[in-house]
């Protein structure tokens, strides 16, 4: 049976945590995060949030994520665009999208081709679908 290890082990690098930008947070991401925290949404607003024209993101801190250090730091709760990367279906779509993503992020396998990692990946996402 394929596992994540296959195509993917993290090394805890930081990289998909820093920038001046975070992914935005829709409402199921700030529920859970409301929840994760058990603080009320206005103190998770003005603690941990910053609008962004219509998106709420994260707040960087020294150029990471409030919630980074050495790791992620609300793992249970954090948004789901971050519980996907590195693995975004897209990659299957366009091996462009791989390359940059590879590019990004040492934990990518870099033993495998694009097809033999699409083969892995594509497995993966049928077990889970299971
Ligand atoms: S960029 Fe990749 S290896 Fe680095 S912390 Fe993020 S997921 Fe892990
Ligand atoms: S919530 Fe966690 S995984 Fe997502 S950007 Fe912040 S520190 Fe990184």
């Amino acid at each position: 049976m394929t596992k994540v290890s296959e195509i993917f082990d993290c090394q805890q690098c930081g990289y998909c945590c820093q920038g001046e930008t975070t992914v935005s947070l829709d409402e199921d991401d700030q529920k859970r995060m409301i929840q994760h925290l058990g603080m009320e949404r206005e103190e998770v607003a003005r603690k941990y949030w910053r609008q962004n024209g219509n998106t709420i993101q994260m707040k960087i801190v020294d150029g990471h994520c409030i919630f980074y250090d050495n790791g992620c730091t609300i793992h249970a709760g954090k948004p789901w665009r971050c519980t996907q990367w590195p693995l975004h279906p897209s990659i299957l779509d366009d091996q462009d999208n791989f390359e940059i993503i590879k590019k990004s992020c040492p934990g990518i396998n870099r033993e495998l081709g694009y097809d033999d990692f699409c083969k892995k990946f594509t497995a993966l996402l049928k077990l889970e679908n299971k």
